[in-house]
């Protein structure tokens, strides 16, 4: 299984409607795919139509009780597609994993010898707290959605010390696959000054496919639904699409047969 975390500790930057629905379009390509909420917020367990009454078992019970994955992944919708749903527990649980000696590796440790599916997302809080830390440590690789605005890259190299800093500590082998820039609108024009700055700095790192600014993207969550099912021809779905395309172009081969 490649582990891929979506982070980027700015808040309302599309990390998790990013994770909702490259979760989903690589489902659908026929991966089996696994998205972990590792946010307390549950942003991406409701956008997935899971009820709060319904997460029998969260990313709180696998962190912090250390429950086995298997126990804790609940189906959604979507063929080939499943949650580690989060609750507000979630949110206590940096402080309670403060005393414990392998605080950073929970999440490594619960993934390393998952075998059911071939690729798992993991939706981080807009933080670089344990949470993140735990999700940079299980991880092979990063994704991080990039909000084309004018402090974007600021925020980018603290993010871009955090990764060098857990390469050194716990996993030298964290990559990172890809910038996506989001919420891209062609009519403003400092969104287009941002977008040219970021891929004069970033270079190839930042993906081809940039997301458009889509209401269907921010609708569908309402309804517990992927854009890309609620609306799977909107401006924003094809754009997933497209994006999980060069994603898979992007992985290592080794990984991708897994
Ligand atoms: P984060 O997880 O980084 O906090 P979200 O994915 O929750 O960010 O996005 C923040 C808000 O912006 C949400 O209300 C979401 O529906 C909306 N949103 C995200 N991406 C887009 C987009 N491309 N177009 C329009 N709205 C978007
Ligand atoms: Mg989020």
């Amino acid at each position: 299984m490649i582990t891929i975390a979506i982070a980027n500790q700015k808040g309302g930057v599309g990390k998790t409607t990013t994770a909702i629905n490259i979760a989903t379009a690589m489902a659908a390509t026929g991966w089996k795919t696994l998205l972990i909420d590792l946010d307390p917020q549950g942003n991406a367990s409701t956008g997935m139509g899971i009820d709060a009454d319904d997460r029998e078992n969260s990313s709180y019970d696998l962190l912090v009780d250390e429950t086995p994955l298997e126990e804790c992944v609940s189906a959604s919708n979507i063929p080939g597609l499943d949650v580690v749903p989060a609750t507000v527990d979630l949110s206590g649980a940096e402080v309670e994993l403060v005393s414990v000696e392998d605080r950073t590796a929970r999440l490594g440790s619960a993934l390393a010898s998952h075998t059911g599916h071939d690729i798992c997302f993991i939706d981080c809080p807009p933080s670089l707290g344990l949470l993140t830390l735990n999700a940079l440590g299980a991880a092979d690789t990063l994704m991080v959605p990039l909000q084309c605005e004018f402090f974007a890259l600021e925020g980018l190299s603290q993010l871009l010390k955090t990764v060098e800093q857990v390469q050194q500590r716990f996993n030298p082998d964290l990559g990172i696959v890809g910038v996506v820039l989001t919420m891209f609108d062609r009519r403003n024009r400092l969104t287009d000054q941002v977008a040219d700055d970021v891929r004069e700095v970033l270079g190839d790192l930042v993906f081809e496919s940039v997301i458009p600014r889509n209401v269907r993207l921010s609708e569908a969550p309402s309804h517990g639904l992927p854009a890309l099912v609620y609306d799977h021809s909107c401006a924003g779905s094809r754009a997933y699409i497209a994006l999980a395309r060069e994603l898979i172009g992007r992985l290592p081969e080794k990984r991708k047969a897994a």
